[in-house]
């Protein structure tokens, strides 16, 4: 399962048990998901189209269980690239008249008119866990995520642009700064840091999630490091070997042009070393000497043998 299917399934097992909350998702999921049909005689319907079959139940159970309602659900399927299967909720009557009242989408006027007054879900967020449900509905809706061990991303692809809005201004609220791009019509909110879609997962009460994409950040760090640490010590054996090459040839110069002899004992010992040992680092053929010399001394004795073949 990928990672927003695996993130999905978990917002689904949150329980609906406060009635603002309630209201929030299923305001979420109305901006993402439904649509208002006009019947004529001045009777409307609420119609959802939810691909994601999980969310769909739970849409049904919110306005049945939650809001006394009483939604038809059937699953059409689509023969066009495959057998894709969209789930149809529709709520009609007098129900979609509660239903659009309860998202201040409808008043009854002292007359007994009902008018209807907007023809979106303008969710009144005021509290933290409004905020929160309003979240996990539009993710439910209109969310996605690529699996972090890929690329980190999270993205909502709104119906209009008054969507977005509403939902930008949420995500600001919490110091969530989304970034904005046009795909084809609709309006694309979208998070590539790490820390935002760790707090978004985090509002939505998607815990398990949270820790998944935690450990894979953990080990994308050490990775990076180990790489990072890899790449140096290439480096500097690639240094060390252009070194060790650079000595090997003055010291065959001066053997071919005066002779190992010519070499005070002590720089004869080290030459003999370093042409036996062209792999090694000059600091690892100090305690092969006898007696063993440090860093510095076997430094100290390779310049004096770079000296006199350069002087050659
Ligand atoms: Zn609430």
């Amino acid at each position: 399962m990928s990672f927003s299917s695996q993130t999905k399934e978990e917002l689904l097992r949150t329980p609906f048990d406060r009635e603002c909350c309630l209201l929030s998702e299923v305001a979420a999921l109305t901006q993402t998901s439904g649509s208002l049909g006009f019947l004529g005689g001045g009777h409307f319907s609420v119609t959802y189209q939810v691909e994601h079959a999980g969310t769909a139940r739970r849409l049904f159970r919110m306005l049945k269980e939650g809001m006394k309602l009483s939604p038809k659900l059937h699953v059409v399927e689509h023969r066009r690239l495959g057998v894709r299967r969209t789930c149809v909720l529709t709520v009609e009557e007098e129900d979609a008249w509660k239903l659009l009242e309860s998202l201040d989408m409808m008043k009854t006027e002292e007359n007994g008119n009902r008018v209807l007054k907007h023809t979106h879900p303008h969710p009144q967020l005021n509290k933290q866990c409004c905020r929160k449900a309003y979240l996990r509905g539009c993710f439910l809706g209109a969310g996605s995520m690529t699996s972090p061990e890929k690329n980190y991303q999270m993205e909502w692809i709104t119906q209009n642009e008054s969507q977005a809005q509403a939902l930008e201004k949420v995500l600001e609220k919490s110091d969530i700064h989304p970034s904005k791009k046009k795909r084809r019509d609709r309006t694309v909110l979208y998070l590539k840091s790490a820390q935002s879609i760790v707090d978004v997962l985090a509002m939505m009460g998607a815990s398990q999630a949270v820790m998944d994409m935690e450990n894979v950040r953990i080990t994308r760090q050490i990775r990076g490091n180990v790489n990072r640490a890899a790449n140096c010590d290439l480096h500097n054996t690639e240094k060390s070997m252009n070194a060790s090459e650079n000595q090997i040839r003055a010291i065959n110069r001066i053997v071919e042009s005066k002779g190992m002899d010519s070499l005070s004992p002590v720089l004869q010992e080290l030459a003999r070393i370093r042409l036996e040992n062209p792999h090694l680092s000059l600091e690892e053929l100090g305690p092969l000497l006898n007696p063993p010399v440090g860093k510095s001394g076997v430094n100290h004795r390779m310049r004096r043998i770079m000296a006199i073949a350069q002087s050659l």
